[in-house]
Formats: structure tokens, sequence, C-alpha cells
């Protein structure tokens, strides 16, 4: 696996306050391995391709909706690794093939199993048994969170990024913001944004980056996966006023909670914020179908979604 040659740019949002916002864009990192999951799987696809191996295959794990899934599907495909995605769900078994996520991943070769939520839950028996049944596979975990994954994330800081006294990352299950807070610089300040209500992510991100230099906000508005009216809202007024693209889950509701910062002062005057567009637009598909069926608004679909 190779380190992408483009540069990732990072772009001013004019929000004409005391105060200065950027986003990074790692959604252009590849166009399939979405943002922050190519930098989570580096070190661990770049480890396993190393190794002689005569069944190659990664096993991961993931709902119906996963940005992991997807990411993992396309990277297998791309380096012609077979995969096999554990889907959370059992009921998924002969629906899949009307989610946008799944049949995408299934296009990019992967296989499914469907479990139960109970199955899914007991994830440590479920990794486990995965790997003794393929002794030969790279069984990665949910979200694709471990050490490695944690390493890759300092691809995504640079010179660039090194001036900004903020950066903002969304969290799931806490790998991308353990690297960022991992190889943040001395006076850079991390600030976390919880797409998913989960107490234990603080603990987890500190055992990850042994550093105390980040503060975490709560941005799950209603829940993991939930969208609000509002949220929906901000994303299509997000991409009116600045022409960036959101999604529902992740960057959407970490960039409303940013505004909201912004607006009660949080942030000193002159102080320059870094926001990381970790990618994920592949779910809006699937988010809108969803919405649709509930005759509810839709998020507004650009180009390429
Ligand atoms: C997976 C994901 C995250 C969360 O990353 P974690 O390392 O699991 O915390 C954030 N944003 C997007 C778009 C994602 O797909």
């Amino acid at each position: 696996m190779n380190l992408p040659k483009h540069k990732i740019p990072i772009v001013e949002i004019p929000i004409g306050k005391k105060v200065r916002l950027f986003i990074k864009r790692e959604d252009l990192t590849h166009p399939e391995i979405s943002g922050n999951k190519y930098w989570k799987m580096f070190y661990n696809v770049k480890k396993y391709l190393e190794k002689e191996v005569s069944d190659r295959k990664i096993i991961t794990f993931g709902g119906a909706f996963s940005n992991h899934i997807a990411a993992a599907a396309a990277l297998g495909k791309e380096f012609g690794i077979e995969t096999l995605g554990i889907i959370r769900g059992d009921e998924l078994e002969n629906t899949w093939q009307e989610n946008p996520t799944l049949s995408l991943a299934h296009q990019n070769g992967m296989t499914f199993r469907f479990v139960t939520r109970e199955t899914y839950r007991d994830k440590e028996t479920l990794m486990k048994n995965l790997q003794e049944e393929f002794p030969e596979s790279l069984v990665v975990p949910e979200g694709g969170t471990n050490e490695n994954a944690v390493e890759g994330i300092q691809f995504m800081l640079n010179e660039e990024t090194q001036d900004f006294d903020y950066l903002c990352s969304a969290i799931g299950t806490g790998g991308t913001l353990s690297g960022i807070s991992k190889f943040a610089e001395e006076h850079q300040k991390v600030l976390g944004f919880k797409a998913v209500k989960d107490e234990s992510l603080e603990k987890r991100i500190l055992n990850f980056s042994k550093r105390q230099n980040f503060t975490i906000f709560d941005a799950s508005d209603g829940g993991f996966g939930k969208i609000t009216d509002e949220n929906i809202r901000f994303i299509n007024k997000f991409y009116q006023d600045f022409g960036i693209v959101l999604e529902p889950v992740y960057t959407g509701k970490m960039l409303r909670k940013i505004f909201e910062l912004i607006e009660e002062d949080y942030f000193p005057e002159n102080s320059k914020i870094l926001a990381f567009h970790t990618g994920g637009l592949q779910g809006i598909k699937g988010a809108n179908e969803m919405l649709k069926k509930k005759k509810r608004n839709l998020i507004l679909l650009h180009d390429k979604n």
C-alpha cells in the first residue's frame, strides 16, 4: 500500500468571524477508500501484504451503512484481496441488495455474513473464531481501530497542519482522534466530536494516544446514525454557502457543533481552527432512501452522489 501522491487541500471556510475556520479535505484522499479509513487501514494492510500468505483475505465488521465496510471492500478490490464483511443484523440476509452501501461493497467483491445483533455485540469471540476459521486472514476490528490504525493517522498531519491552534475531528470508535492527539504539535489543542454516545471513548483514546491534549464534545444529536431535520438543514446550507458536501453521521454533526462553539466564543480571538473532513459521503445515498420512505427532507445530492 502506498501513500497517495496528490496533495490533500486545506480550504478556508469564509465564516466572517473573529476566528478562522479551515477544512482539510481527507474526503479527497481516495475516491472510494474514504477519508480517515484509508489511513486507518494503511499500516494494517501494508504489514499484511509484506507477509507470505497463500490464502489472503481481509475480514472486518460493520453495520448496514458502514463507511468502513465500503472502504474495506474498495481496498480489497484495489489490491486484489478477497474481503469478507461481518454485517450486524441477520434481517439483512434477504434485503441487502436494496442497501446502497452493501450492494456497492458486493460489486467491489466483498462477500457477507449476516449475524444477529447479539452475536455481533460479542466481537472478541467473533474475531477469535474468524481468525481460527481463516488462519491466514487479516481480521480488522469494527471501524478499523487498532494500534496500526492510530499510527496511520499521522499522515493526516503534515507541515501545513502545524500552525493551527485547534485540530477537530468526528469520533466513532476513536482511532482517528487518538492518532491526531498522538501526533499533534505540542501547542495544538485537539477537539473530538462524538457521533456516538459512548462514555468509554475518552479512556480508549487516552490509552492509544497517551496524551492529555484533547477535549471531547457530544455531537451525537439524537444518537449514532440518527438524522434530525436540523442536521439536514445544516448540511444543505453548508453546501450552498461553501460548496462542500458533508454527510449526516459524522462530519455534518461535527461542523454544526463547531459553528455553535464559535457562536459561544469558545475559541479565543484569532484562533486558527482546522476541521478534518473524514469522508463517508457514500452514506448519503442510504440516508436519503431512509428519509424518502419517511417523507422527510432529503440531503441535496451533488455530482458523484
Ligand atoms: C469512521 C468515520 C469517522 C470516525 O472515525 P473513528 O476512527 O472510528 O473514530 C469519522 N468520520 C467519518 C466520515 C467516518 O467514516
